[in-house]
This record gives C-alpha cells, structure tokens and sequence, in this order.
C-alpha cells in the first residue's frame, strides 16, 4: 500500500534524531559537503575508466584521479603502476578485486576467513570461483596455520586471497607479511592478493605497529576502501586501487572510453566529495583515528573494569560487548551477531555519548560510585 503521508520534512527530522543515536556501523557521520550542493544541478556522470575521458563531458574524472592518487600515496603505490576508480560502495571494491583475480587466474581458488565479509563470499557466487573458508581465530584474525594448509592442499592452483584489514564484526586486522612469507614457503607464485579495507584501509596507515599497507613492501594486487566509512559521505561510495600492471581493459567503442569497471555510468559526485574531505582533512587523518582509538579503549574499559567482556582489538576502533537487550539495540542502532554486539567509535562520538550507552546499558550504577 503506497503512503501519502511521506514527505522530505519528515524525512529531514527522522534523519535528524536518527543520526543522533547511532554507534553500530562504521560510519562517520560529522561531515559538511553543504558548499557542493549546487554541483546537484547537473548530472555529473564519470562513465568508463577514470583515466580515458570520453565523449561526455559532465564529468569530474580530474577530481576522481587526485583522489586514486591520494590512496595510491597513502598505501606506497607507485605513480606509473597506479590505476583504480571511485566505486559505489565497497563492496563494488571487493567485486571488482576479486574478479580482478579471475580474470588473471581463471582456474585460481579464492581463500578467505570465515570472518570476511559476505561480499567476498558474493563475489565467490557471481563469478564462479571455488571459494575455500579459512578458520579464524578468536578474535577474528585468519588463522594462519589454517590457510597454511588449505593453500598446501591446493598448492598446484593459483590462489586468490582476500587480506581483511579491519573485519566488520571485530575489526581484526589479517598480517599481510604472513600471508606473504606462506605462500613463499609453499612455493606458490601465481597469487592475487586482495585486501579488503573498508574501514581498516584508513585506519592502519595512521596507527604505529601494524604491518604496513604498502604496495611497494608487498605483492599486494588490489584494495578496496569504503568512502562513507571512515572519510563520511552523504552518499555511500568507496575506492579501489590496483596495480596498473594487472588489469587489462576492454575498448567499447561507442563510448570513446574504456569499460573497465564493474557498472557502467557512474556517479560523479561521490569523487567531489572524497576530493573535498581529502583538502580539506588530510592533515587531520590522524589526529582523527588517534582520537576514535581512545575513546574506543576508554569504552572498553569502563566495560571489563566492570567485569564484563570487551574485545578491542589492536588497530581498530570496534568495541565488541554482550548482546544488550532489544531496546538499546534498536535506539542505537547497534549491530549484532548471535550473542555479541558491537559499537564502532567514529569521528562523531564524543566521550558524553559514549558515557550515555554505558548508562543505559545499566553498566553506569557502578561506574558512578
Ligand atoms: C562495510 C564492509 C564492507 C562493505 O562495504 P560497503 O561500503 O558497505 O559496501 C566490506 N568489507 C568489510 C570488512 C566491511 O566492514
């Protein structure tokens, strides 16, 4: 049945208190785009590869290669092996490294934790790649002995291996540099190494200790960044990044571009907004995912000095706790898997709000004496 009563101003004021109370998903929703609002006048289209302009010109493919390169500096790629794209999400980003792998590997299996995400097991299903499950820690990190052994098992097939940087139930961070060292152990040369970054893609380079995100260190293939995640964004978006050497194009001609991404139109505007947070924040990066790391440990440990359980794990800003009850889950929008649930700590969380979950999740009696 259709509702007559909808209207942008009510729209407006449920997205106003609904944005108040939010601590679930990993989105940072403290953001100002407002001086962009008059690019909505036109229909900004960045069909085809970013790097061949086509016929269209209402485009901002410029603004979309300063932001390729932005992550192409942040992760040490080099200039010349660069190529990538503005996606519409990350896992658009994921579809498009995984099939990148194919396409380089038609026979190659795809390992990944049981704790990657469900785009990575969609990208298994849309393009037909046997899909090997590696079991994970406990924390949510893959188990290394377990893709030992699923790789030596398979060591006469190429591998495809999706890398989590930042898993979306605990934020646990897969270590590049062993997942390297076992296939040079088992003598396997023929790999494409995807890591999978939604959020973790902007938090590791800022953090000390982690193993680096670094093309020029590693034989990494391909990474996808989600853009409304850490950056923020009116408008889901994502980037992914891969090594120029590795992807091959396909001309259609009747666009005088080159169709190498996954869709075909794709929005223009997403780009402008990346572009504007990147001048405007760049230097700021930091100093954010170093604030969102103390509050999250300020979180959890207000949580385990009550004797509750609280996982943070290492270079990730997810609080994971016991399963509230159904109220609070749904006031704060709170994601939840089986018995755990788990907040992110972003840019727009500030101690009071944090203190106020505490409250309600009845952990605060205490807290005050
Ligand atoms: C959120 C997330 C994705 C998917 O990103 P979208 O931008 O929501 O499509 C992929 N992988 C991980 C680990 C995530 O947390």
């Amino acid at each position: 049945m259709s509702n007559f009563n909808l209207s942008i101003d009510a729209l407006l004021q449920r997205l106003q208190s609904r944005s108040k109370l939010h601590a679930g998903y990993p989105y940072n929703l403290a953001f100002d785009y407002q001086h962009i609002l008059p690019l909505l006048q036109y229909t900004l289209n960045n069909l085809g590869d970013a790097y061949v302009e086509g016929n269209y010109g209402i485009n901002a493919k410029d603004f979309e290669r300063e932001v390729i390169s932005f992550f192409a500096g942040l992760y040490h790629l080099e200039k010349d092996d660069t190529w990538g794209y503005v996606t519409s999400c990350g896992t658009e980003g994921n579809l498009y490294g995984i099939l990148l792998g194919r396409e380089l590997y038609p026979d190659g299996i795809l390992y990944g934790s049981a704790d990657c995400h469900y785009s990575i097991v969609k990208a298994a299903r849309m393009f037909r790649i046997p899909f090997v499950e590696v079991k994970s820690q406990i924390h949510g990190e893959i188990d290394y002995s377990s893709l030992r052994q699923a790789l030596a098992k398979n060591r006469n097939q190429p591998a495809i291996i999706n890398v989590n940087v930042g898993t979306t139930i605990t934020g646990a961070v897969d270590d590049i540099s062993k997942v390297v060292d076992i296939l040079a152990e088992l003598n396997i040369s023929q790999f494409h190494i995807h890591v999978d970054g939604a959020l973790g893609g902007m938090l590791v380079p800022y953090m000390e200790g982690a193993t680096p995100l670094d093309f020029s260190q590693y034989p990494i293939g391909s990474i996808a960044v989600s853009g409304h995640k850490f950056i923020g964004s009116p408008v889901p978006c994502g980037v992914v990044l891969a090594r120029k050497q590795k992807v091959q194009s396909f001309d259609i001609e009747y666009l005088g571009s080159t169709d190498t991404t996954i869709t075909g139109s794709r929005n223009g505007l997403t780009p402008v907004i990346l572009w504007d947070a990147i001048q405007q924040r760049k230097n700021l990066f930091k100093a954010e995912v170093l604030h969102c790391r103390k509050l999250a440990e300020y979180f959890q440990n207000k949580i385990a000095e009550l004797g509750h359980f609280a996982l943070l794990n290492p270079f990730s800003t997810t609080v994971v706790f016991e399963r509230p009850e159904k109220s609070i889950e749904k006031r704060w929008q709170l994601a939840c898997y089986g018995n755990i649930a788990h907040i992110v700590v972003m840019q727009n969380h500030h101690e009071s709000i944090l203190k106020q979950l505490l409250q309600e999740l009845d952990l605060m009696s205490t807290i005050a004496a």
